[in-house]
């Protein structure tokens, strides 16, 4: 827009440079005669040398018996009479000279006296009209602030696809509770003619990626009715004021649609606890989520619209979201297990062609903790290094490297290692795999490679056998040894450690302040927890709030947080230095091959995996 003004501006000046020379040239032209002033012409009456006068309204142009042409300006009003009155000029001198009244040529007329006034004045009107049609397209896009942005797709739709309840695999109790208000949205009349009121909102809780979007389209898709949709993030904008007018117009916008699904995705982002918080956008915020808890408040009990969100925060929503009829209704995504995986899995490879070797079990088994986004990215992912490689059918080894891809970042195998580095990296793995393997409580290893992935130079991939809900406090003080196993055997080995441990330790000091301050399982300190989650959220909460402890414990913590990396450490430099032959044989074949599969690791370390 900055642009188009100075566009503007310059197309002005430019245009009055053209007029001004053209009136200049004007000028010009009217030069050829001299201008005089009255007494010079009484002189030149008198001394009969004039031929001819012409009066016009606002000069006397004046034609000599010698040709020559002299001009006297004079007011419209006065009149050539009063002059000859006024200078006293003999009437009789004047016999000799022709005098015409000359009318205004209609075009010089309005040259004249139009010209200069209303040249400027259009010009002036000219400018402000484009300058108020700028402003005015600013406010069209203010105004059109105000409207939602809601997508309104037919039954759920992706693309030209309904989605349904088989498009989402696992979940199963979260789709019996959904199944519910399918059948809300296609019989409301059997519910209400028993006094039962229809759920207004349903939340969607869920780690990311676990399927909450595609549910809420599937919900819409099995009941085949409107579904508008509208990401949280969408309502805070720049300007205060529009997120609850978007909010206005969407829920007016679905009520006329009904039955239908008003969806708001990602609902943390306006739901936040309110009385908290920094800075201008909170206002915002808080304006939305009141507008949303009023819509919500608002409309008919026996309207069929309802209202779905998704958030992957439900301990930062406002408590006033969460009353009875607003979201009542809270619905639970899990990561899904081993078996949903699977089934996820499946869902994901009906329009890839798989090999007959690739056995989705496996891909699986090998998976714990992805979600149902992340499995799909491990399909398509290798899908794409399928194409890549110029086969045809998906092979079980794709499927495979696409998991680490997924889970590590992409190998770079541009970046290559100096012969040092190398020898570095693959003490460092070689270390970690082997704290792992002979920890009994820590996962076993399924892979260690010193080819660089994403921004580790190497990595040990331990992964756990089974999906596990609880942990105990024996399986993180392994998991302790084994992240900071890295670092001990650099340190043992090269007598000084690189950066490359760096990640290590952040994430073995993120470790043992969890299990101290969340899990309460330090020895020293009592069973509660220190900060709360509200920590994490920034500027979410009164600052004040952040750490509930003093600063006596803050104390014990640290020192709590150094005995735990510390014994960890020690236990780590134990196995290494133990081990120390086992060790050598690791790095011996990580340097020659570069990456070692689980078999051939366990064939290598010469001892099965400790077991508890
Ligand atoms: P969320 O909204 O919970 O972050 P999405 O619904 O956006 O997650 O999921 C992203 C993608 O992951 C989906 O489009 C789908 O392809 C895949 N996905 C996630 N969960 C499942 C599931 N249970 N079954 C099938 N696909 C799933
Ligand atoms: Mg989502
Ligand atoms: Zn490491």
């Amino acid at each position: 827009m900055q642009k188009n003004l100075f566009k503007n501006i310059l197309i002005f000046a430019a245009a009055l440079l053209v007029i001004s020379s053209l009136f200049s040239l004007y000028d010009v032209q009217n030069e050829k005669a001299k201008t005089i002033g009255v007494p010079v012409l009484v002189q030149q009456i008198n001394n009969a040398e004039i031929a001819k006068i012409e009066i016009t309204d606002s000069s006397l142009d004046v034609i000599l018996k010698n040709d020559e042409k002299e001009t006297i300006a004079k007011e419209a009003g006065d009149t050539f009479s009063e002059l000859v009155k006024n200078y006293q000029i003999d009437p009789a001198k004047l016999a000799g000279v022709e005098v015409v009244v000359k009318e205004q040529s209609g075009f010089k007329f309005w040259v004249n006296v139009l010209v200069p006034i209303v040249l400027p004045l259009l010009l002036i009107i000219g400018f402000i009209w484009f300058m108020t049609r700028q402003v005015q397209g600013a406010n069209m896009q203010a105004m059109n602030f105000g409207r939602s942005r809601a997508r309104e797709t037919k039954k759920g739709q992706v693309g030209n696809e309904i989605v349904t309840f088989k498009d989402v695999a696992g979940v199963k109790e979260a789709k019996e509770e959904l199944q519910e208000i399918v059948e809300f949205l296609k019989h409301p009349k059997k519910f209400l003619k028993l006094g039962a009121k229809i759920p207004r909102g349903v939340l969607l809780l869920g780690a990311p990626g676990t399927g909450k979007t595609l549910l809420a389209r599937a919900v819409a898709g099995e009941a085949g009715v409107q579904f508008f949709s509208i990401s949280g993030s969408e309502f805070v904008e720049m300007f205060v004021g529009v997120g609850a007018s978007r909010v206005r117009d969407l829920f007016a916008r679905a009520k006329k649609h009904t039955p239908c699904i008003l969806f708001i995705d990602e609902i943390d982002a306006v739901g936040r606890q309110r009385g908290a918080g920094l800075g201008g956008s909170h206002d915002e915020r808080e304006q939305t989520l009141n507008q949303i808890l009023v819509e919500m408040d608002g409309f008919d009990p026996t309207t069929n619209l309802i209202v779905l969100a998704a958030t992957n925060r439900p301990d930062v929503l406002d408590p006033a979201l969460l009353r009875p009829g607003r979201f009542d209704r809270r619905v639970f995504l899990d990561l899904p297990d081993i078996n949903d995986r699977e089934a996820i899995l499946k869902v994901h490879a009906r329009k890839k062609p798989l090999a007959s070797d690739a056995n989705l079990r496996h891909v699986a088994e090998r998976t714990p903790g992805f979600s149902g986004a992340d499995l799909a990215n491990v399909l398509n992912e290798a899908a794409i290094l399928t194409a890549r490689r110029d086969k045809n059918k998906i092979n079980e080894t794709e499927i495979l490297e696409s998991i680490e891809k997924v889970l590590l970042g992409p190998e770079r195998q541009s970046f290559l290692l100096s012969q040092d580095e190398k020898k570095v990296t693959a003490y460092h793995e070689a270390g970690h795999a082997l704290v792992a393997h002979l920890m009994p409580h820590a996962d076993p290893v399924h892979k260690i490679s010193i080819v660089s992935r994403g921004r580790a130079a190497g990595y040990t991939l331990n992964l756990p056998e089974e999906d596990r809900r609880l942990h105990r406090k024996s399986e993180f003080l392994d998991d302790l040894a084994v992240l900071l196993a890295g670092y001990v055997t650099e340190k043992e080995i090269f007598s000084e450690v690189t950066t490359g441990a760096g990640d290590d330790l952040r994430k073995a000091t993120e470790l043992s302040r969890d299990l101290i301050t969340r899990y309460g399982m330090s020895d020293k300190l009592s069973p509660r927890i220190y900060g709360g989650a509200e920590e994490m959220i920034f500027l979410g909460r009164d600052i004040r709030e952040q750490r509930n402890y003093s600063e006596r414990v803050a104390e014990q913590i640290d020192a709590e947080i150094d005995r735990l990396v510390t014994d960890a450490a020690a236990r780590a430099k134990e196995v290494v230095t133990e081990n120390k032959e086992r060790l050598e044989n690791i790095v011996k074949v990580l340097l020659e091959k570069e990456t070692i599969e689980k078999d051939e690791f366990v064939q290598v370390v010469g001892v099965p995996k400790a077991v508890r």
